[in-house]
């Protein structure tokens, strides 16, 4: 029986992704074992630290790289890095920056909430947020006659969760950060790809450690040599309320060492997914197919259009009975307002995929007989 049934809690079915509410990601066996291994041991932090930035380097081809606690404190912690550096004396100051370089570029449709706001991190680790352009339509303009002497870096946020359209691209972005000479931050939180943007030539790129690496709750921040000293640094500062322990570095390290995983994995999803579509289609009003990820990740999910007229239940009304189950079961739900609900394979445990079908198949043929 799981740790949280044991307390009395209900037991989860997570079709719905990496969600921080639901736990982010459940860790593999190897990984278990390291965060134990690490708990009932004694390290020097510091050199664990920098041996971790060393492990994050190595796969993501950065020169350094800096482990945080989640994507969210790796926001802060670069921002307080740009604009504090090595100085101690400016560390101690963060998030109080009144009067230094301090202004922090981002565009107005990729100021989202995740969760929690990005720009709330950003002023955490002692940033202005500068917004710049409409939050449909950004122009190269905006981005450009927003840098001023104060501009401490420009920030990207590559996420399902900010506006597609009408946003200025990575290349614009990090065009005007080298003609500027100013660090260029890609909050790449839940992409899979750990390579792509420091290739792509940015100076510091935030990734989670729970979603895409299927890690524990952790983080990381990649990059240039003396950006991710200055990262590390801020543990000093205003690091210190969100460290990452002992047992999230030595988890974080066998995550990366374990990645990548995913080359079978799609096959799998794909078959996972058909053999749902195919029971949930016998029920006259749900239409199923697979549609892969909106920001083009590798991930098929089965994506499930209910018809309220003839099941006689809305997406929404069946996505509340799912969710207050026992089981609990829950769906992804983007697009839940147009009658779509979503089954996210990455997450489900053995067999969990019948479990579902089984329940909506239950909840439409109950609703239907009274
Ligand atoms: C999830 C997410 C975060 C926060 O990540 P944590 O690891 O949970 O702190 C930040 N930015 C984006 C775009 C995210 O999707």
């Amino acid at each position: 029986m799981g740790i949280f049934k044991t307390m009395g809690l209900r037991e989860i079915i997570n079709a719905s992704g990496k969600m921080t509410a639901l736990g982010a990601s459940a860790v593999s066996d190897e990984i278990a074992d390291s965060l134990r291994k690490a708990a009932q041991d004694y390290v020097d932090i510091d050199e664990l630290m920098e041996y971790t930035g060393k492990v994050i380097a190595e796969s993501t081809g950065a020169e350094d790289g800096c482990p945080v606690v989640g994507a969210a404190a790796g926001i802060a912690i670069a921002t307080a890095a740009v604009i504090a550096g090595e100085n101690l004396s400016l560390i101690e100051k963060i998030p109080d920056t009144a009067g230094i370089r301090n202004e922090v570029i981002v565009q107005k449709g990729q100021l989202v909430h995740f969760g929690a706001s990005i720009g709330q991190m950003i002023r955490i680790g002692g940033g202005k947020v500068i917004e710049v352009g409409q939050a449909n339509k950004v122009e190269k303009e905006h981005i450009e006659q927003a840098v001023t002497e104060k501009t401490a870096a420009l920030m990207y946020i590559k996420s399902h969760h900010a506006v597609q359209k009408g946003m200025q691209p990575l290349e614009t972005m990090l065009d005007i950060a080298q003609r500027y000479q100013l660090p260029f931050i890609i909050d790449a939180a839940a992409e899979e790809d750990f390579q792509k943007y420091i290739r792509f030539g940015a100076d510091i790129v935030i990734y989670s450690g729970g979603k895409a690496l299927a890690g524990p709750t952790s983080g990381m921040i990649c990059g240039k040599k003396q950006l991710m000293t200055a990262c590390r640094k801020q543990y000093k500062g205003v690091g210190r309320p969100m460290k990452i322990g002992k047992e999230g570095m030595a988890g974080l390290i066998t995550a990366l060492k374990q990645y990548p995983f995913k080359s079978s994995n799609t096959e799998q999803q794909m078959e996972r997914m058909t053999a749902l579509c195919r029971k949930l289609e016998k029920i006259d009003g749900l239409r199923c197919s697979i549609k892969q990820d909106e920001a083009g990740r590798e991930i098929y999910r089965a994506q499930i259009q209910v018809d309220e007229n003839k099941t006689g239940f809305s997406a929404e009304k069946l996505l509340y009975l799912l969710e207050s189950g026992n089981p609990a079961i829950y769906l992804r739900h983007h697009y839940v307002n147009v009658g779509i609900l979503s089954v996210d394979p990455r997450p489900l445990l053995p067999g969990q995929e019948d479990s579902i079908a089984e329940a909506i198949i239950n909840i439409i043929s109950e609703g239907k007989k009274k």
